[in-house]
């Protein structure tokens, strides 16, 4: 059976990475979307609520995992028991920053990285540009399902009424 890792930080997932995980299901036997657990950096939602917008998302695929990647991964990928890990690629911006990463994990794990070329309906979409347009007020049910909008939304509302 052949399984590959769809990773990402999925703060929150959006329209994009969803073609990548469902074009990937196509590929392979199995998907493992990877949620990276990294406590350094600043996400907008938690890594248990990320993996349950997550779950929501893909609950209508067959044959797709929802899983953190708690340390390196090359060793969840072996984990897993995958032999690719597959991305999305939205610009020259994207390869170069896979490059690397891509020869690290043939290096550390044995396992290759398949790039899947992003849709040209979400390929300016990121994690980022979503919580931007969301922060400055503007509409995102373009780019995420309805229940990331309304989790994204929450967040923010939560994190506007924090005390300093
Ligand atoms: P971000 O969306 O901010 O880039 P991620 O770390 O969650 O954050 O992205 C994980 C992977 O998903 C990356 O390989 C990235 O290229 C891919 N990806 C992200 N957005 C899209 C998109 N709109 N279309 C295709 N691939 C995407």
């Amino acid at each position: 059976m052949s399984v590959a890792v769809v990773p990402g930080s999925f703060d929150p997932i959006t329209l994009g990475h969803l073609d990548i995980v469902q074009r990937a299901r196509g590929l392979f036997d199995e998907v493992v979307v990877g949620l990276a657990v990294n406590p350094d950096k600043q996400h907008l939602l938690d890594i248990e609520e990320r993996i349950v917008l997550v779950e929501r998302a893909v609950a209508d695929l067959t044959g797709v995992r929802v899983m953190a990647v708690p340390a390196l991964l090359a060793h969840f990928c072996q984990h897993v028991g995958a032999s690719a890990i597959v991305k999305g690629l939205r610009s020259a911006a994207d390869l170069f920053a896979e490059e690397p990463q891509a020869h690290m994990n043939r290096q550390l794990g044995g396992v290759e990285t398949v790039f899947l070329v992003a849709r040209p309906r979400y390929a300016h979409i990121s994690s980022t540009i979503v919580k931007d347009v969301a922060r400055a007020g503007g509409p995102i049910t373009d780019y995420v399902t309805p229940g990331v909008a309304a989790a994204v939304a929450e967040a923010l509302a939560a994190q506007t009424d924090a005390p300093e």
